[in-house]
């Protein structure tokens, strides 16, 4: 049997529902492919169930991406704002956590019904379970095998997402296909992923886990203030994630454990006040207690009176807790990792509808391409940017 579509769409995440749906609005004869059992299960189990889907800060700065101009065009057509009025015309209740990040109250399960009744009301008809195993290019077609059945389609969208999960159906079709089509693919890596102790750490921070405070951490230039959370395995936490990113097998990474209150400052004044207060019962004021015993421990300086201190010892003191650096040995890796860097070369595509330049008829949107978000409900809105504007011209 051969069927012939309009559109196809490889891959039933944010982005390649959203796309489809507009496809289909269009008019366009659209079919989804999926490998698995059910749509969008990124999304279920995002945001701790509750899908962070967008952030209402989103702007270009919040995006990595060899080319930084590229994902303006699409967040600018299709923005936050488009895709809160879509939630709210669904009814579905959200709040903004912390940082402009909107999650659902309830669960993610009431983005996933909105874009299945979304597909419903358009006409997108969705086939699960699918095995690609071919694809074809000719006579200004594509044609798919798949599961025994043949299918073309005049247009061909690849949302098939990034590595993170693979116990989730993640796999490296869209890079391959790209590769197929002779399409520059930039090299991939984790992303938003704890990282990992060097051995003489993990011996000596393991008994910490547990531990969060807020912190700054800094890699390659670029800071973020936020939660960090001592783990079995090294450092994770808010500030760590979105640090991964920008993070570069070799680089240390400096974490002030202190951003609000200048060390040097605190000591002095706490000297003044409490002459004999021991060292470590003032820094607990600014520290977790365990984190305290365990610098001392270290021997990284000596618990004494605080009248016993110079100006030096405090800013010696200060110096290591503004600026604690860590190298860490590595990441988590795809596992444990929320995005994947790199991806399909924007290079390669046009920035207002994502089709490739060289090749007509195939897209890539979301995930697979080289934009990825930082931490906060950006990768669930470059997904529906992205999606949204292939829609209006595939
Ligand atoms: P995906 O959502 O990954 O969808 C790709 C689809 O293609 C999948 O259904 C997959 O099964 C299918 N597929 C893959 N290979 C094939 C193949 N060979 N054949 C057929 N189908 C295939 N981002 C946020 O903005 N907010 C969050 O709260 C958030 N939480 C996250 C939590 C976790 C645990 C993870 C892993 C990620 C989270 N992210 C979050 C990131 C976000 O989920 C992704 O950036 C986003 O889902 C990408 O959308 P996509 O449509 O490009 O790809």
């Amino acid at each position: 049997t051969e069927q012939s579509w309009d559109v196809i769409v490889i891959g039933a995440g944010a982005a390649g529902l959203f796309c489809a749906i507009e496809a289909a609005k269009r008019g366009r004869k659209t079919l989804v492919l999926d490998n698995g059992k059910r749509i969008g299960r990124k999304i279920l189990m995002s945001g701790g169930g509750r899908c962070n889907f967008t952030n209402i800060y989103t702007s270009p700065a919040n995006f990595l991406s060899q080319n930084k101009h590229f994902c303006k065009s699409a967040l600018s057509r299709y923005t936050q704002w488009d895709f809160i009025a879509l939630v709210q015309q669904y009814q579905i209740p959200y709040h903004e956590k912390t940082l402009g990040q909107l999650f659902c109250d309830d669960s993610a399960k009431d983005i996933v019904e909105m874009l299945q009744q979304e597909c419903d009301k358009a006409g997108v008809k969705i086939a699960l379970q699918q095995d690609i195993s071919a694809v074809a290019f000719a006579d200004g077609h594509y044609q798919l095998q798949t599961n025994g059945i043949s299918r073309t389609c005049a247009s061909l969208v690849i949302a098939s997402g990034g590595l993170s999960l693979p116990n989730l159906g993640a796999t490296a079709f869209g890079f391959q296909l790209a590769e197929q089509f002779g399409l520059n693919v930039l090299p991939i890596r984790a992303g938003l992923v704890p990282l990992t102790w060097q051995p003489d750490d993990k011996a000596l921070y393991e008994e910490i886990s547990g531990v969060a405070l807020p912190v700054t951490a800094e890699a390659n230039g670029t800071l973020f203030p936020e939660d960090m959370l001592f783990t079995h395995r090294g450092l994770s936490g808010p500030a760590i994630l979105q640090i991964s990113s920008f993070w570069l097998p070799g680089d240390a990474v400096t974490v002030n454990l202190s951003p609000q209150q200048n060390v040097a400052e605190f000591l002095a004044e706490m000297q003044q006040k409490h002459p004999d207060q021991e060292l470590k019962t003032a820094l607990t004021r600014l520290l977790p207690k365990r984190l305290v015993e365990k610098l001392l421990e270290q021997n990284l300086f000596t618990n004494q009176p605080l009248k016993a201190l110079n100006p030096k010892s405090r800013e010696r003191i200060a110096d290591l807790l503004h600026q604690f650096v860590f190298k860490p040995n590595g990441t988590e890796g795809y596992r444990t990792a929320e995005v994947t860097l790199g991806g399909v070369d924007t290079n390669e595509l046009s920035s207002k509808t994502m089709e490739a330049k060289n090749q007509p008829g195939l897209y890539f949107i979301g995930e697979v391409v080289d934009v990825t978000g930082w931490l906060g409900g950006y990768n669930f809105q470059w997904a529906w940017s992205s999606g949204w504007v292939a829609g209006q011209y595939c």
